[in-house]
């Protein structure tokens, strides 16, 4: 039985590395930029940004800094929840099988989702401090949120009256040393890597898969394929949309953690009594009507593990096609926005 939530809560693996991007936070309701008339967009466009670009540049910034303030005042983290697929690294980390996950998101669900920010790498960097840009002195994290969101205000520097950013990555500026530092060593020892919600478009991120060494599993969890994963022999691919996913694993990470008890062999028993044929649809479906009563029975449970039991790869090719759509839909103002933003 080649389920990976097996495997992982088997302990099979003890040197799991997650890769993650935007795609795993999309379910915790991140604004969508792509669509033209919400108030995120049209807000962006009243401060007519020479290129889009701009609410990103340091030096815009220091002239024009309401833009991005604005900006981050909708996207504070605050506003969010991590989503299952949070909480699936997360109970990775329970376990004690977590070696680090890189993440290219700077909303921090990592952490809200109670993963121990030593295992943590923010890529891009995140909303979790903030600097002065002029003098680099660090600025208290609840004083600067409060200035952002609730006085709709730019915070100061209390040294200098430089404009304190938050530490997220801005155009120009180099990624964070713990990056650099981590990903020399962390993929000399790893037994088991997932890549998970991110189209690897954006470097040096894109870099980290080829990092794993060779014969150790890969899995790709995403909408499509991408980069070089399903080229080696090990790797395994698990397509489609991870809000979907992201039932299956919260289904089988609060089972495991609710029903200590159960053993491995019911797991495995159950999974090979379904008949695994029902749809990613249905699932979705079966979802909405299960999270309000928030009591899955144990029938859809079996359902779903059999389906991510199922995800063998095979239906790459189909998948992919609908990947190139979506890729086409990638272009432009807001997603130049996005990439930044949640980082695509
Ligand atoms: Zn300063």
């Amino acid at each position: 039985m080649d389920s990976l939530l097996q495997e992982i809560s088997t302990g099979k693996y003890k040197k799991i590395i997650v890769m993650a991007g935007a795609g795993i936070s999309t379910a915790a309701g991140i604004p969508d930029f792509r669509t033209p008339g919400t108030g995120l967009y049209s807000n962006l466009q009243r401060f007519n940004l020479p290129f889009p670009e701009a609410v990103f540049d340091l030096e815009y910034l220091r002239d024009n800094p309401e833009p991005f303030f604005m900006l981050a005042s909708e996207m504070y983290p605050t506003h969010f929840e991590p989503t299952s697929f949070h909480d699936f690294i997360a109970w990775i980390a329970e376990l004690g099988y977590l070696k680090r996950v890189y993440t290219q998101n700077i909303d921090t669900l990592e952490r809200k989702a109670g993963i121990d920010p030593d295992l943590i790498v923010e890529a891009h960097g995140s909303f979790s401090g903030n600097h002065c840009i002029d003098c680099n002195a660090e600025a208290e994290n609840a004083e600067v949120e409060s200035i952002i969101i609730n006085d709709k205000s730019i915070p100061r520097c209390k040294d200098c009256d430089g404009i304190v950013k938050p530490d997220i990555v801005f155009f120009g500026e180099s990624l964070p040393d713990r990056f650099h530092q981590l990903m020399e060593t962390d993929f000399d020892d790893v037994d088991l890597a997932i890549v998970a919600g991110t189209s690897l478009q954006v470097s040096p991120f894109n870099q980290l898969p080829m990092m794993v060494p060779k014969g150790i599993p890969r899995y790709l969890i995403n909408k499509e394929k991408v980069g070089n994963l399903g080229s080696r022999k090990n790797d395994v691919l698990i397509l489609g949309s991870l809000e979907d996913h992201n039932v299956v694993f919260s289904k089988f990470v609060k089972v495991d953690k609710k029903e200590e008890s159960q053993s491995t062999s019911e797991i495995e028993e159950s999974v090979s009594v379904s008949e695994g044929t029902s749809s990613v649809v249905d699932t979705a479906e079966r979802t909405e009507s299960e999270s309000l009563s928030e009591k899955p029975d144990s029938e859809a449970k079996e359902k779903e593990l059999t389906e991510d039991a199922n995800y063998d790869g095979s239906d790459i090719e189909s998948e992919d096609e609908d990947g190139d759509e979506d890729a086409d839909e990638r272009s432009g103002f807001i997603t130049s926005l996005l990439k930044k933003l949640r980082v695509v």
